[in-house]
């Protein structure tokens, strides 16, 4: 692993639900590393196949090539001599070990950005994210409008063929707009067998 001038990196969160902008922040965050010429590598957990396996795409359409793993230590595998910062989108699909890893990176000296959401679809905390949040140095928990009333929208709603998800259905369904939509606290909703 490289060493910058002994200067550490530090890591940077960004989270919210669905269609929050995480994906378009992290883009953006690239392309100001592109600008300042710094080189980065990006990476995706391998669960999330939504439209492609080798990019992160946002939900209009922006995309950039990114390397799959199965688990953190995969990173390190992957790293360039010359990597300054390290780019990881959908975190909630990594798995647990992934923290130290990040922190392991940010004392080397990377720069690490990391976006997922922090919530599943019952509003509950979604795997490593919340983990992550709590390690990182600067956290950006984003907002959506919500599809029911155009409130601020910090929740994910579940919700199949207009019939909102059970309690008890798994955390991990993957979809995109066919079965999510982004929901203030007051739309959001989820039933519970009795
Ligand atoms: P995320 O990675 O958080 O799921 P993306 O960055 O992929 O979000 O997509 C954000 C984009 O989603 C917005 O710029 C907007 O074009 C689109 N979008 C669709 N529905 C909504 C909504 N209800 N609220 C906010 N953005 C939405
Ligand atoms: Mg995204
Ligand atoms: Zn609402």
């Amino acid at each position: 692993m490289n060493y910058f001038d002994n200067e550490k990196g530090w890591i940077e969160c960004i989270c919210g639900p669905m269609f929050s902008g995480k994906t378009e922040e992290l883009l953006k965050r690239i392309k100001r590393m592109e600008y300042s010429k710094k080189k980065y590598m990006v990476f995706k957990p391998k669960i999330d196949s939504r439209y492609s396996i080798n990019e992160i795409v946002s939900h209009n359409q922006k995309k950039v090539p990114a390397i799959t793993i199965s688990h953190g230590s995969d990173i390190k595998r992957h790293l360039k001599s010359d990597t300054q910062a390290i780019v990881i989108d959908e975190v909630q699909f990594c798995d647990k070990s992934l923290v130290k890893y990040l922190k392991e990176l940010a004392d080397c000296g990377y720069r690490v950005i990391v976006a997922g959401l922090d919530r599943d679809f019952r509003g509950e905390p979604f795997g490593v994210t919340g983990d992550v949040m709590a390690v990182s140095d600067i956290v950006t928990k984003l907002t959506a409008v919500c599809a029911c009333c155009g409130r601020d929208a910090t929740l994910t709603q579940r919700i199949i063929d207009g019939v909102p998800a059970y309690y008890d259905d798994p955390q991990v369904v993957i979809g995109d707009e066919d079965k999510y939509e982004p929901r203030c606290r007051n739309c959001h909703i989820v039933l519970k067998d009795e």
